[in-house]
């Protein structure tokens, strides 16, 4: 066990958070005249702090406590306080595993955080005898692990994982953004183990719900106190709770379309190799696949003049793009494409 205590900031150890006008009062019944509201009106009272009704249906869909659910504006905003928790701005580190998803970084220098990156392997997997020098730092308060990783779109190897929470005193944050592409099972069964582990998911991907902002962390009451403490009183809105949890009532939907995702990413995968310019495709556990082309910037290029637009990864992997899994309309035409141009 971590002592959650020694690693969070001083500031935030002795913050008096906000005490809104609902956290004062919970009740539900009553005349209120205590947040200077409009009385009129669908949307005039502010939504509940704490998003209970919401996080009963996650805890149910997710199987696993309330008391383990934090609830962010995206997964963005759970970066963001992950880093006004736990790091010391101009003093203390963060660290993930590159090439990686981009927003660590950027949330790492907009907080003051000294940032490291240790390369991935060839394989794309975590190079543990690499990791484990940093892992004594006292500096280092962050490790960001994304799995399944974008833009490489593989799992990381679970003992691997395991060994840095066995030797690291700081959070490990795992982003399963893609994590329902995947047929393996979430890091979530770790948190019984190990109370510095935060688990991130989103209903961004899978979910189809990226235009309404919600990420789920999953992680020790402790750990949720201070996330409590300092996130933005009222950061889900009601418009957005609303939302969610009627999508998250037809999970035969999901599913569905699921399905369809990955039935396209296999039909996908096969039909790209075909093509003269793929030199390859690597095995995806998401709903995107990472391909090595002859020439990435020029096939860029030509699908944006035809308004067919993909991520060109090269800058992170030599000669890569990464491609979405669309509609089957979608993809056809991408391949139609991509053979007239080959
Ligand atoms: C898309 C994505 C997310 C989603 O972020 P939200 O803020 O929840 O939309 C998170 N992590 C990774 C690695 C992603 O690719």
């Amino acid at each position: 066990m971590v002592d959650i205590k020694k690693i969070i900031r001083n500031n935030i150890l002795s913050l008096q958070p906000y005490s809104s006008a609902r956290d004062e009062y919970e009740g539900k019944e009553g005349v209120f005249l205590d947040a200077n509201e409009n009385p009129y009106g669908i949307y005039n009272r502010y939504p509940d702090p704490y998003q209970r009704k919401l996080k009963k249906a996650v805890a149910i869909l997710k199987n696993t406590p309330e008391e383990h659910i934090f609830l962010g504006n995206g997964s963005d905003e759970i970066i963001d306080l992950s880093f006004r928790i736990f790091c010391n701005p101009g003093k203390d580190t963060a660290l993930s595993f590159s090439p990686t998803y981009g927003m660590y970084e950027v949330s790492s220098a907009i907080n003051d955080v000294i940032f490291l990156k240790v390369p991935l392997d060839k394989n794309f997997q975590i190079d543990f005898e690499k990791t484990k020098p940093y892992l004594k730092s006292e500096q280092l308060k962050l490790i960001f692990i994304c799995s399944p990783n974008n833009p490489t779109s593989n799992s990381m190897n679970t003992d691997t994982v395991i060994r840095i929470l066995d030797e690291f005193q700081g959070v490990v944050i795992i982003d399963e953004a893609y994590i329902d592409f995947s047929e393996r099972l979430s890091f979530m069964q770790l948190l019984e183990r190990y109370n510095n582990l935060i688990v991130m998911q989103t209903f961004s991907k899978a979910w189809g719900m990226a235009g309404v902002r919600l990420g789920m962390a999953f992680t020790s009451p402790e750990i949720i106190h201070y996330f409590n403490k300092v996130k933005p009183p009222y950061n889900i809105s009601k418009v957005n709770q609303e939302a969610i949890l009627e999508k998250i009532t037809n999970t035969d939907r999901f599913r569905k379309e699921v399905e369809i995702i990955l039935s396209e990413r296999q039909r996908m995968q096969n039909e790209l190799q075909n093509i003269a310019f793929v030199r390859r495709i690597f095995p995806s556990d998401a709903n995107f696949l990472l391909a090595e082309v002859t020439d990435a910037d020029k096939i860029y290029n030509e699908l944006v003049a035809k308004q067919i637009i993909i991520r060109n990864r090269s800058g992170q992997v030599h000669n890569c793009i990464r491609i979405t899994i669309g509609t089957p309309e979608e993809n056809n035409l991408l391949l139609d494409t991509l053979k007239e141009m080959s």
